[in-house]
Order: C-alpha cells, then structure tokens, then sequence
C-alpha cells in the first residue's frame, strides 16, 4: 500500500509555509525513492466555514491512518471569533490527544549562516545542536478540574490543574533516554522541583528510569528558571532538554531566540510503536499562526520545510535524505537567501514561496552532484 502523508494547514501562515513544504515533499516523492500520496484537507476556520466543524469527523479518524500528518499552524483573531463549543472537538490539543502522539521532538540547530540574526553573541550559539523532548498529552494542558467559576462578591477564580502520573513520566523520560543514546548522550530534565509536589514526582521517576535502565547515560536535573537563563547564556551545553507539557512548549520558543527566528524550528510528535510497528506522527513547526504577518507572503518557511526532514527521518527511516534536506536548507542561507525575519545587511529579502522555490533548487543541484 502507498504510504499517506495527510496535510492539514490550519490558518494564518500555516498554509503559506506548508505549501512550501508539500513542495519540498513533492520533489522527494518525483525525483527520490519515496512513494506516497500527499492529501489535504481543509482544518480550522476554513473547515468551520465549510463544513461548521473544525475537522470533519472522517479526516479526525483518519489521522490515525496516516503515516504521516502535516499540521500548519491554528489559531489567531478569525479562530477566537468562532463559537466556544466549536473550538472544543478536533481543536489541536484534542488532536494530539487523539493521536496519542505523546514525544515531542523539537531539535534546535543554530545554522552558523545565522549567527549575525541573533540577538545571542555568535560565538555563544555557534554549534549549538540541541534536542526538546516535551511531553505532550498530558499536564496542565489537560488536567482536570479546570475552568473559571464566580465565588461569590463578584470575585472570579480560574484552576487548572498540573497532574502527571508514573506511567506518563517512565514513558517520556524513556524517550529522552534513548535519544541520547544515538546523540551526544547527556539529558537535562527540567522541573521546579523546588514548589510543586509534581514536579518532585517528575524528578524521581526521571531519576529512577535513568538508574535502571540507562545507567551510562549522564543525566542532570536543573529548575526551570535556571534552565531559561541558562539557556541564553550558555546553549552549548546542552544536549537533550528533557520538560513536562507546558514547560517544554515555553523553552522552545525561546530556543527560537537561539537560532535567530522561531520561523526555523521544526517539531515531530510521536506515538508509542503499535503491534505491527507503526505509531502515528505528527508533524508541525514550533510556530503559530502569526496573524501579525499572516497573508503577506513573508512568513519563514523553513521550520515546515524542516518538518519534511523529521518525516523522512521518523516516518519513512529515511536519514540519508533528511541530511540531504538540512544540507540544501545551510546551502540557501549561505548565499544569504533571507525571508525578512532572518534578514541582515547583505542578505536577499525573499517571499515565503521564493523560499521554498530556493530550498528545492538547492536538492536539485545537491542531487546532481
Ligand atoms: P506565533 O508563533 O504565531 O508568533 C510569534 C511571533 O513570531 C510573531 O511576531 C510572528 O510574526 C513571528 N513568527 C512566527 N512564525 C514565524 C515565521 N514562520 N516566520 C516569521 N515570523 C514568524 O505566536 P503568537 O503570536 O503568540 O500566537 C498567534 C496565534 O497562534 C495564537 O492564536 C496562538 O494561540 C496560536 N499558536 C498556535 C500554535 C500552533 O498552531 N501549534 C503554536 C503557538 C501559538
């Protein structure tokens, strides 16, 4: 059976830089040894407007089909605008869930083409290559109860609730674990360990998997207000960025301070392996929707390009040619091909199209030798 790629771009830029990278997949599938089809479908306002659900229920089951799904980006003012109960089912917390796709993978390259972009010294984020494993399906995100309610006096509260078990905990740490293992192999996991009693759960399951079942595999426990510091002080010395939900969703975003734009991260999210040895994937750039910059054809690309690199590499075992995407993407900046959130002094202002146009003329020539 052709293996499915399902495409679902969301609102504000997400469709403009998924278009890019549906083009970028695209020259995979035409010119490499990779067969699959590529569906869309609309998701977000678009499907509201049309269908009155932000996911019609057939392509909600069908994302556990997929070998591969390819989300853009949701939210922004027309999304808020729709009605509360229709932004409940099939919204992307509900999606992930769904999915099971509980193992975040956000890896950070800082590219030394845009080391003048920063707002780091370039000698402090040179080399930086660092991965997040953030765990997506549960925490505060999804703990119950939840919600705001009138106490009286016209007072309001708001709860939400952050709630981990062992279970969740073992099964991402195991993630981190082994990702360290084909890495550099140091894990930093990051709690505030030092307030809340979940956070002490988080750090003794952490400690407890790495004793037992990865012993070689050196492992740091650092709090979070010291990790963001640490973070923009020093990125270097960090390998694997083990967080829980809301703490991973944070640093990552300020990880898009280290590489110059939260334009270039790319995410891949992973279920566990089922009986036949497929999981269902999940696969969206760090971003959001960008409403500031949405519709004007700039929005960086690169991350949802990026993103068809973790497709090949999760998705379709196919590491070689992930390499060979990272290396087009270093091949465009070097000649300072720039959208105008990574652009300096002597760099070309490009489109979010001329982008991806540029991104697959580099695999060509890289691919003709
Ligand atoms: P955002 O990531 O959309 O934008 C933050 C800033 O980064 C903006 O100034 C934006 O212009 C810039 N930026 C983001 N992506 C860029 C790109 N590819 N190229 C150039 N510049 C880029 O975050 P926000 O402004 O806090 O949120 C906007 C909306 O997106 C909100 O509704 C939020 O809920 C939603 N959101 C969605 C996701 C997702 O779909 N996974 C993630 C985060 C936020």
């Amino acid at each position: 059976m052709t293996a499915e790629v399902l495409v679902l771009p969301g609102e504000g830029i997400g469709p403009e830089v998924i278009a890019e990278a549906v083009k970028v997949l695209e020259w995979f599938t035409t010119y490499r040894d990779l067969e699959l089809s590529i569906r869309s479908e609309p998701y977000g306002v678009e499907a509201y407007k049309r269908y009155g659900t932000l996911i019609r229920d057939e392509v909600f089951a069908d994302l556990l089909q997929a070998d591969a799904v390819l989300f853009g980006a949701t939210g922004g003012p027309e999304f808020d605008a729709l009605p509360r109960e229709a932004k409940i089912s099939g919204n992307l917390l509900a999606i992930r869930k769904h999915m099971a796709v509980y193992a975040n993978l956000r890896p950070v390259m800082a590219y030394d083409e845009l080391s003048d972009v920063t707002s780091l010294k370039s000698s402090a984020v040179q080399n930086v290559d660092l991965v997040v494993v953030r765990e997506l399906n549960g925490g505060i995100y999804f703990g119950e109860p939840r919600g705001r309610e009138l106490i009286g006096d016209g007072i309001e509260r708001g709860i939400n609730t952050l709630i981990y078990t062992t279970p969740e905990i073992e099964r991402i740490a195991r993630v981190a674990f082994e990702l360290a293992h084909t890495r550099r192999g140091h894990i930093h996991s990051v709690d505030k360990s030092n307030v809340l009693e979940t956070y002490k759960l988080w750090r003794d399951v952490v400690d407890h998997i790495g004793a037992d079942e990865f012993p070689d595999v050196p492992l740091s426990h650092i709090i979070v207000d010291n990790c963001a510091m640490q973070m923009i002080r020093d990125p270097k010395q960090f390998d694997v960025i083990l967080a829980d939900n809301m703490v991973g969703d944070i640093l990552s975003d300020l990880a898009g301070a280290i590489t110059g734009s939260l334009g270039m991260l790319p995410s891949a999210s992973l279920s566990d392996y089922d009986g036949n040895g497929r999981r269902r994937a999940l696969y969206e750039p760090v971003h959001g929707s960008a409403p500031d910059i949405a519709g004007q054809g700039i929005a960086n690309p690169l991350g949802a390009i990026l993103c068809v690199g973790l497709v090949l590499e999760h998705s379709f075992d196919l590491p070689g040619e992930a390499r060979l995407l990272k290396q087009a993407v270093r091949k465009v900046l070097a000649v300072g091909i720039r959208t105008p959130d990574i652009q300096t002094g002597n760099s070309r202002a490009v489109s979010t199209k001329d982008m991806g146009d540029e991104v697959v003329r580099a695999l060509t020539r890289l691919s003709n030798g």
